[in-house]
This record gives structure tokens, sequence and C-alpha cells, in this order.
């Protein structure tokens, strides 16, 4: 299987590493003193979907260009439908 990466072209899957569901993150620094809080910081870092369809992923070209990539696959078919650059001013929901 090839994944194009926007930086190196088609290459390997091998040369990949998957870094799991691409979500968004709960702020490191926000508020954590009420259980609420709590609840959503934990169902943020420990909960995945796992959907039977199309998933976004968070990968990682470690034998290229050591570049995040956010990768749309579907999980049925292992189908790559898109591979797009991760940059740091991307919006937090996009991610
Ligand atoms: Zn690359």
């Amino acid at each position: 299987m090839l994944i194009n990466c926007p930086y190196c072209g088609l290459r390997d899957l091998t040369e990949f590493v998957v870094a799991g569901e691409a979500v968004a993150r709960p702020d490191a620094h926000g508020d954590l003193d009420g259980a609420d809080a709590r609840a959503a910081f934990a169902d943020a870092v420990y909960l995945r979907e796992n959907p039977a369809g199309v998933h976004r992923e968070h990968w990682f070209h470690a034998a290229g260009c050591q570049s995040w990539l956010l990768v749309e696959r579907d999980t049925r078919t292992h189908e790559i439908i898109r591979v797009d650059a991760i940059s740091a001013g991307m919006a937090r929901e996009t991610l």
C-alpha cells in the first residue's frame, strides 16, 4: 500500500506510524477542578470512536520527512481517502 505524503510523494506504508484517532485535545492548562471537567478530560484522552467507515487519524512519516499528517481512511477497506499535512496554524477543530 502506498501513501501520498504531501512532502515526499507516494511512499510505502511501512515508512509511517499510526498515532490514533484525530481528535481535538483538551487544553492542557484548562480548569480541571470540577468533576464534569475531569470527566470530559478523561473522555478526550482515553475514549475513541472506532467507527466502521471513514475515520481521521494522526500518522507520522517516521522513515521519511518526520512530518505529522492527518489521514482520512475507511476502516472497512483501509482505503486512504485523503492525506493532509498538519501545520502549526491548523484549527483545533480540524485535528
Ligand atoms: Zn513525508
